[in-house]
């Protein structure tokens, strides 16, 4: 397994098709070791998550182009680590911005503004690969995953992650939608994913289960701390349902505690009242 550096690209994959990492300089309590930008190909070029306007990022990336051409860049979606990198790469490589607009509210980037109108299903057909754009939503609602169709690689942005778990951020972000697209993404025969942060994982089906498996456990665990007829508030549910995350990420674990709740609350398990919530018997 290669090291996470910032600023170094580092072939990761590809066969047929290379596929570089360029670490961006961007770690920390959510980041992980930084956000992965990546770029396919060997004599044109696609990008993947940008990641943040920062200007070190932004050179290193312009470096790895060299004077090949950068067709498309790609963005999973539009969090400050993700997106905000394109404008400027665009501007200075005249590539097309491919993603899904910034939804209303929530900690969106603004600035990203897809180059077209684009959907799921969609594919990029280049004369070296071709990559198909797959809707994800769930950790928010624009979130893209990109099928390397020539490796059977998939980029997961922040829908599937390495050596951590995604938060899910309401009313935007949707348990519900997070599991279905979890779901529905093993229809797809996946020879790899590549996270928006962390390593490779090499053994998709698994990596998936064991996610699926992981949120069902927590809800599990939200329905037992609730009990019968008990009524919790979020603040001492978060603390007994989270009690194995450190507690500099208690609000991120709050926001996705929520987010199972309103699962439950469209399924009648549970409902909210004005003190807490509680099951439904
Ligand atoms: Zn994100």
């Amino acid at each position: 397994m290669t090291e996470l550096r910032a600023g170094e690209p580092v072939r990761v994959a590809g066969r047929t098709v290379p596929v570089i990492r360029l670490l961006a300089p961007n770690a920390g309590p959510m980041t992980g070791p930084g956000t992965n930008t990546y770029l396919i190909g060997e004599r044109e070029l696609a990008l993947v998550d940008p990641g943040p306007a920062e200007q070190a990022h932004i050179e290193a990336i312009l470096t790895a182009i060299g004077d090949r051409p950068l067709r498309w860049i790609l963005v999973t979606h539009t969090h400050a680590d993700h997106s905000p990198a394109a404008l400027p790469l665009a501007r200075a490589t005249g590539a097309e911005l491919i993603g899904l607009p910034a939804p209303e509210g929530g900690r969106h980037d603004r600035s990203f503004q897809p180059s077209g109108s684009f959907a799921h299903g969609d594919s990029l057909a280049g004369a070296e690969f071709t990559i198909e754009l797959i809707h994800t939503p769930g950790h928010v609602s624009n979130h893209l995953c990109y099928l390397l169709q020539e490796e059977q690689l998939l980029f997961t942005g922040d829908h599937i992650l390495q050596g951590t778990t995604s938060v899910i951020l309401p009313p935007d972000g949707d348990m519900t939608d997070y599991l279905r697209s979890l779901h529905e993404l093993r229809a797809w025969q996946l020879a790899c994913l590549a996270p928006g942060h962390g390593q490779l994982i090499t053994d998709p089906e698994v990596a998936i289960e064991a996610l699926i498996a992981h949120r069902l456990r927590r809800e599990d665990k939200i329905v037992r701390a609730l009990g019968a007829g008990v009524e919790a508030d979020l603040e001492s549910l978060t603390l007994r349902v989270y009690d194995d995350v450190a507690p500099h990420l208690l609000p991120w674990a709050r926001l996705t505690l929520e987010a199972h709740l309103i699962k439950l609350a469209r399924e009648s398990r549970a409902v909210q009242s004005p003190t807490g919530w509680k099951l439904l018997p």
